[in-house]
């Protein structure tokens, strides 16, 4: 007898036949002898709207709003364990549905994106004994003051991989309304294939690149604790994508997966004084603030007396950036700065880059092919990822999937 941990999304809980239909994926692992803990996410909607409903209120300037704010939107999965419960005795099978209070399960006092800090096993393990499906509120704790807290945006991800890691289960499937983890935004390539495993180092790269299936948090624990991650569709019967560690990938792709995020903006400092603690001046001072900087480059000019910074930060973040830019203060002295919020970052990524080379280059060279310039570069071991206008963005991707190869065979029809 195996402990599966079983996670649906707020589309696979998004009305009551929904819900009943999810449950009907627990009712077969229990039928195949399986324990089962069941993690659910608030109804498609339901945390959009409630969190609408703080900020007519109050934005979330105060640490104290923050808390009021987690105390209204964590309800939102309280809702969805009770039904889910109420689904479950339809199928007669027993339950307990459980608040992360309830559990306890602990977080730190970040409130609105709190680490979760202990989760005590004993109540869900005695629960499980008796024979009992155990259906959490996912996305929820309780902090060390007593206080309801909320995990971020998507944390009900985060909930089913640490229960997994914690209950030591065998397999954490995350149900949701895509099959699994594509090579590329089905949506804009349309070559693009479902990926049957997928490392952890490369999925963690792919999910903070905004590629949105998994919440980023959720992909870093289950790569530290080593928890097996399917990520499926509750809509169909099929099996979804596999996380794993990299040696279990068989055979390694040169390039797994293309990412891309329109969330960023450049900001160019023209003709910046060149001398030493000039990059600690810039940037020292955004990250006091709290911002945080993507992609960098800098360029000496021929005289070695000036040099050029351009940097990426996210565009929501961009007002506040250029207002401690300007206000000069710890700011080395500059000619000009420049921004533009009309460009879009593409980052191929792959374990196999370690063992391959040209990857690099072969990016560039089929960027340059479609007339694509190419503002920023930077790299890591397993990723490269360039700025560019973000008007070619399409155009980019599934020039590159081609590329690298990446495109899905066509089934001929006989
Ligand atoms: N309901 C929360 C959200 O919409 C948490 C989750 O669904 O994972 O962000
Ligand atoms: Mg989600």
């Amino acid at each position: 007898m195996a402990l599966i941990v079983q996670k649906f999304g707020g589309t696979s809980v998004a009305d009551i036949d929904r819900i009943r239909h999810a449950s009907g994926h627990t009712a077969r692992e229990i039928a195949a002898g399986n324990k089962v803990i069941v993690v659910v996410s608030a109804m498609a909607g339901v945390t959009n709207q409630l969190v609408e409903y703080c900020n007519q209120l109050s934005p979330l300037a105060t640490v104290e709003s923050r808390a009021h704010y987690d105390h209204v939107v964590a309800s939102g999965e309280q809702v969805t364990s009770g039904l889910m419960a109420l689904a479950l005795a339809e199928r007669g099978l027993p339950s307990r549905a459980w608040c992360g209070w309830q559990i306890p399960m602990t977080t730190d006092s970040a409130h609105s994106k709190a680490r979760i800090e202990h989760i005590d096993v004993r109540a869900i393990n005695e629960s499980l004994s008796r024979g009992e499906v155990a259906v959490v509120a996912g996305f929820q704790g309780i902090t060390a003051e007593g206080k309801i807290s909320t995990l971020g945006r998507g944390g009900s991800d985060t909930t089913a991989v640490a229960l997994a890691a914690a209950f030591g289960a065998e397999r954490c499937d995350i149900y949701t309304d895509v099959d699994g983890v594509y090579t590329c935004d089905p949506r804009i390539v349309k070559k693009a294939r479902k990926l049957d495993k997928v490392s952890y180092e490369e999925m963690l790269e792919m999910a903070s690149l905004g590629s949105k299936v998994l919440q980023t948090r959720s992909v870093e624990l289950a790569m530290n604790y080593h928890v097996r991650v399917q990520v499926l569709s509750s809509f169909d019967d099929k099996p979804g994508t596999f996380l794993v560690d990299e040696e279990e990938l068989v055979e390694q792709q040169r390039v797994t997966g293309i990412a891309y995020s329109r969330e960023e903006a450049r900001i160019t400092l023209v003709n910046v004084e060149n001398r030493p603690g000039v990059s600690a001046g810039i940037f020292g001072p955004l990250a006091d603030a709290g911002i945080n900087v993507d992609m960098i480059v800098q360029n000496v000019t021929e005289s070695g007396t000036q040099t050029d910074v351009t940097f990426t930060v996210a565009k929501t973040e961009l007002a506040r950036a250029l207002q401690i830019v300007k206000s000069g203060e710890g700011m080395p002295r500059f000619e000009n700065v420049h921004t533009d919020s009309g460009v879009a970052k593409i980052s191929v990524i792959g374990v196999g880059m370690r063992s391959h080379a040209g990857i690099a280059a072969e990016m560039f060279r089929t960027l340059a092919e479609k007339n694509i310039n190419i503002i920023v570069i930077s790299t890591s071991e397993i990723k490269i990822s360039v700025l560019i206008d973000e008007a070619y963005i399409e155009l980019a991707l599934r020039a590159l999937h081609t590329a690298y190869g990446l495109d899905a065979v066509e089934e001929k029809m006989v």
